[in-house]
């Protein structure tokens, strides 16, 4: 049996027990926690007719859209290079499954990468992140790492990076990302660059997309689930490399597509197209949201540290991963030696609900786990415009109670 998503089973897990009347600090899902844009609202509202199920790729008005937009971030792309799907989810299974080879990813990562290659046969080659940023695997260690997995009968050709990070929230930057491809690029790789954060780079001058370096082998997936706040209605992309050997991915993945999802839904294919032409009211959206994103991360961030955890600073999205090593011996004398026990005795001593790192893949003894501080903003639509409104969001009632029930804990913990 597959078991449920960590994050999404959290989720669950977590609202079921604010449901139930518990009173819950909620840092265990990567939603954007903000509101529907009423302009994008009115484009899916005006795409309700479009019952007809289109391309499996997409729609011409849709993928020229989101082509215009990946042109427009300094990725030259051509409508024929871009898949769209009932979310970047979807793409990342596919792109893993007609890829031939096995996969290495960093470590930490993102939960359902190992769980998707599992799924589809093929091995997982973890390798540890640089010190400084996620999202990448450490240059020093990966060709080693390649070198060793040959060894043990895996076929290592397919490498997953995340830029800007799930969960450190950091961006890897312009050397490692160079120091990486050219690594990947000798051993004939093929990069999946998981971009799906890219808007919510707080200094946009930090993104470098592997696909700048390596045109023809990097494959680029986004979506509009984070920058838009629009994690439900699930659209995302996948562009492919230029080129014939890219052309003849994108049939494979839509080979694949055409047998699972059929496409993604006509009237959010309308809301895509409008976002992704980018009109005023949702550029400045975005940033209001980064802004928010970034203040409010930032003073979480503030939070662990004066605790005394090790935590790298966030530059983009809405994730810490903060480290409870020196908590150690006080956490061994409540019994906690591992991630696990960790998120599982916040959650029940303290109510804060985070993602234990061994569900990234970090090591079971590690005290590491992921805080998502999206859903901070407010429980209520109001609350949540406001925020997003807000000079001084960490001094909104809501979201400075919530800072101090965070220090009380990490104080009480130390
Ligand atoms: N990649 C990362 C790193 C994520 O955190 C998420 C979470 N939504 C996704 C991909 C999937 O996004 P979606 O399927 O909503 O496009
Ligand atoms: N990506 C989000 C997270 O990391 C949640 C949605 C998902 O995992 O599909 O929490």
């Amino acid at each position: 049996m597959v078991p449920r998503s960590a994050t999404l089973a959290l989720n669950e897990t977590i609202n079921a027990r604010r449901a139930a009347g518990q009173d819950i600090l909620h840092l265990g899902f990567g939603e954007a926690g903000l509101p529907v844009l009423p302009e994008v609202a009115a484009a899916l509202a005006e795409g309700a007719m479009e019952n007809a199920y289109t391309p499996v790729a997409g729609t011409v008005r849709a993928r020229e859209a989101a082509a215009r937009y990946l042109s427009r971030r300094g990725l030259r792309t051509s409508a024929d290079q871009v898949i769209l799907a009932p979310g970047s989810k979807a793409l990342l299974y596919a792109a893993i499954a007609v890829l031939p080879g096995d996969v290495v990813l960093p470590v930490p990562s993102w939960v359902s990468y190992p769980a998707q290659i599992g799924l589809i046969g093929k091995r997982a080659i973890g390798v540890p992140i640089p010190r400084i940023a996620g999202g990448i695997p450490d240059p020093d260690l990966l060709e080693s790492a390649l070198v060793t997995a040959r060894k043990d009968g895996a076929d290592p050709r397919i490498l997953i990076l995340t830029v800007p990070d799930n969960p450190t929230g950091t961006i890897a930057g312009a050397d490692l990302v160079g120091r990486v491809c050219e690594i990947a690029d000798r051993h004939g790789m093929t990069i999946i660059c998981d971009e799906i954060y890219r808007d919510l780079a707080y200094d946009p001058e930090a993104m470098h997309s592997p696909a700048t370096l390596l045109p023809h082998r990097t494959i680029v997936t986004g979506g509009l689930s984070k920058s838009m706040a629009l994690g439900g209605w699930r659209i995302g992309f996948l562009r492919t490399p230029p080129g014939l050997a890219g052309q003849q991915l994108a049939d494979r993945i839509t080979g694949l597509g055409s047998e699972v999802w059929s496409c993604l839904a006509g009237p959010m294919q309308a809301a895509a197209a409008f976002a992704f032409e980018a009109p005023a009211a949702v550029t400045e959206h975005i940033a209001a949201s980064r802004r928010l994103h970034a203040k409010v991360s930032r003073a979480a961030h503030a939070v662990f540290a004066i605790a005394g955890a090790a935590c790298r600073a966030p530059q983009a999205g809405f994730y810490l991963y903060p480290d409870l090593e020196p908590f150690r011996p006080a956490l061994a004398d409540r019994g906690i030696e591992t991630s696990v026990a960790l998120a599982d005795y916040l959650l029940d001593e303290y109510g804060i609900g985070v993602l234990a790192g061994e569900h990234f893949g970090d090591t079971q003894g590690s005290l590491r786990f992921r805080a998502a501080t999206s859903l901070l903003y407010g429980q209520t639509t109001d609350q949540r415009w406001e925020a997003l409104g807000s000079n001084d969001p960490t001094s909104l009632p809501w979201i400075s109670a919530a800072l101090d029930r965070l220090h009380a804990a990490l104080q009480s913990l130390a």
